[in-house]
């Protein structure tokens, strides 16, 4: 197996990671669809080749734990299970951060930014589901 170049497109399928929460190991696998690895799309849950557990689809984004690290990968389960496995998406933000509304820039109905930091403790990882909750994508089973 040789790499291709990033974002390169058209040079065959693109393997995409994805993670068993069980026996916390990372495989990368081909999915039918292309496109960016680390934007919302449908969460694949597959069989895990090591231990038959579920394995999940993840963003490209995901950064692996170590296999030690319990902790992190417990985060790691909440997350993908509510339907958030680090794709990167975006968080409305109130017009109020332009400023007074009669300096705004004209045709602005609504600006955004990309939600950057991640959970690292459950806590925190509690609080951040119940905030994106409506970014959660579906799970679903793909049977190989
Ligand atoms: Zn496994």
């Amino acid at each position: 197996m040789h790499d291709h170049q990033r974002g390169q497109p058209g040079t065959g399928q693109q393997l995409t990671k994805f993670a068993c929460l069980d026996c916390c190991s990372v495989f990368k696998r081909a999915v039918t669809d292309v496109g960016k690895r680390n934007v919302p799309r449908l969460i694949e849950v597959r069989r895990c080749p090591a231990c038959g557990g579920d394995m999940y689809l993840m963003s490209s984004d995901f950064r692996a734990p170590r296999k030690q690290d319990a902790k992190a990968w417990a985060v790691v389960a909440a997350l993908t299970r509510a339907g958030l496995p680090y794709f990167r998406f975006r968080e409305a933000l109130p017009l109020s951060v332009l400023g007074h509304p009669g300096r705004r820039p004209k045709g602005v109905l609504g600006i955004s930014s990309t939600v950057g930091r991640w959970p690292e403790t459950l806590a925190e990882a509690d609080d951040f589901i119940a905030r994106y909750r409506h970014q959660a994508m579906p799970l679903v089973r793909v049977d190989e």
